[in-house]
């Protein structure tokens, strides 16, 4: 069962931008990239909505397996409610969620792996997978630094009031005084990163050449040599970084300990007119302590890629806040990393059906236990509580 997003509203592209994507050999910490057996698809083409099916329809019917795709997955009446009670693999990408909560994994008596083509398993309620022994995959590595370009994408355009800027022109405007208002150069401001993992690593690695003092809070501590390299902070707790911070981006996974780590209580530690940066994931964050903090004026900004639930209700109020960046959530499906993640994808498809052991950085759940990543980067419990509301969009949009 695999759970894609919709095709462009024009329909299945039949040409692309470009030509060719650059060829990488290994992620910057030497990981190799997917290494599945085959490819059924060109190399960035769009993979990740309906009619792309991840390149795995040839495969997978060729070893006797039935694929069924949809992006149908909110609510009762949803496709993937009614296929649930046959499906043994469940695979979608956190940008157009399959929240597999306690009550869906109980519908699929005969599920044994749940894999994300992306990074990200909170979609999952993984305590529920745990209980009932079923294996939770991702593709580590493969869009952390699509992500990284994207937060600093995200950085830039709100320190120097991009989108407003670019808003004139569209307009037709010529006010300089309006976009300027707002405008800061990013160089000597103190950058903080909530996790240095790979993402967050990489995003330090990027903003190093901006002049920047750079800060970061995470639970395992950098080698001594690369605090050193970057010059880097660390703090040992969120309000100790937040009080000195221009920037804070968030970079850690969602899980019972990161749930609601920015509230109304911890905006407090902020420096007045800082920028929050969020592509991790919508549920760190309090929505409405945010959107008030924009308001008051708290935050400056607030920019990101991610949301609680997804896809977001028309009325949900970070389409609407003052001073946000917001894009859908799509930092981490470029072209370039489709490729990554389908290959992926398939990577873990033949492990499992061949019966070899998934790569340990793979893994989030395994054996009843966090496993290889999971039990790095994630605590154990649940973070899908309210997901339901996601059915509100299908409503909306239907009406
Ligand atoms: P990673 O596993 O390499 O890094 C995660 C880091 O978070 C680890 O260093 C871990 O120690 C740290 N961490 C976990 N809990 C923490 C806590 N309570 N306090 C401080 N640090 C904590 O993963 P990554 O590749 O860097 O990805 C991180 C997250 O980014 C993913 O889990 C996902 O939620 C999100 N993501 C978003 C997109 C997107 O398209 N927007 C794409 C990829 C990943």
């Amino acid at each position: 069962m695999c759970v894609l997003y919709d095709d462009p509203v024009t329909g299945y592209p039949t040409h692309y931008a470009r030509d060719d994507l650059p060829r990488l050999e290994r992620y910057p910490d030497g990981q190799t990239l997917p290494t599945p057996k085959g490819r059924d698809f060109q190399a960035g083409t769009l993979l990740g909505s309906v009619t792309g099916e991840l390149g795995l329809r040839t495969y997978l019917e060729s070893q006797g397996h039935t694929l069924v795709v949809t992006s149908s997955k909110d609510g009762a009446d949803s496709a993937l409610d009614r296929e649930l009670h046959d499906a043994e693999i469940v695979i979608s990408q956190p940008f157009w969620p399959a929240y597999m909560t306690a009550e869906r994994i109980a519908k699929a008596p005969k599920l044994k792996m749940i894999v994300t083509a992306g990074i990200g398993s909170d979609h999952t309620d993984l305590q529920a997978a745990m209980d009932r022994g079923i294996t939770v995959a991702e593709v580590t590595y493969c869009n952390s630094n699509s992500v990284a370009e994207h937060v600093l994408m995200m950085i830039l355009s709100q320190v120097r009031n991009y989108i407003p800027s670019y808003n004139q022109v569209i307009q037709g405007g010529w006010n300089i005084a309006d976009c300027v208002a707002r405008s800061y150069d990013l160089e000597g401001m103190n950058v903080g990163t909530v996790a240095a993992g790979r993402i967050g690593l990489r995003v330090l690695r990027l903003l190093k050449p901006f002049d920047v003092k750079l800060h970061y809070l995470d639970r395992h501590r950098l080698p001594e040599a690369v605090e050193k390299e970057l010059n880097l902070t660390h703090h040992t707790s969120l309000e100790s970084l937040a009080k000195v911070c221009d920037v804070v981006t968030l970079n850690c996974p969602l899980h019972p300990e990161t749930e609601h780590m920015i509230n109304a209580d911890t905006l407090k530690y902020f420096k007045r007119g800082a920028y929050l940066i969020n592509t991790a994931r919508g549920k760190l964050c309090d929505r409405d302590a945010i959107a008030q903090a924009l308001e008051s004026g708290q935050l400056a900004g607030y920019a990101g890629d991610v949301w609680f639930p997804q896809p977001a209700p028309a009325d949900h109020p970070w389409r609407s806040m003052p001073h946000h960046g917001m894009t859908p959530h799509i930092s981490g499906t470029s072209l370039s990393a489709q490729t990554r993640y389908a290959d992926g994808t398939r990577e873990i498809l033949e492990c499992y059906f061949e019966n070899r052991p998934i790569r340990d950085e793979y893994l989030i759940v395994q054996g009843g236990s966090l496993a290889g990543v999971g039990a790095h980067s994630y605590s154990a419990g649940n973070a899908t509580g309210g997901s339901e509301e996601a059915a509100r969009f299908k409503a909306k949009a239907k009406a």
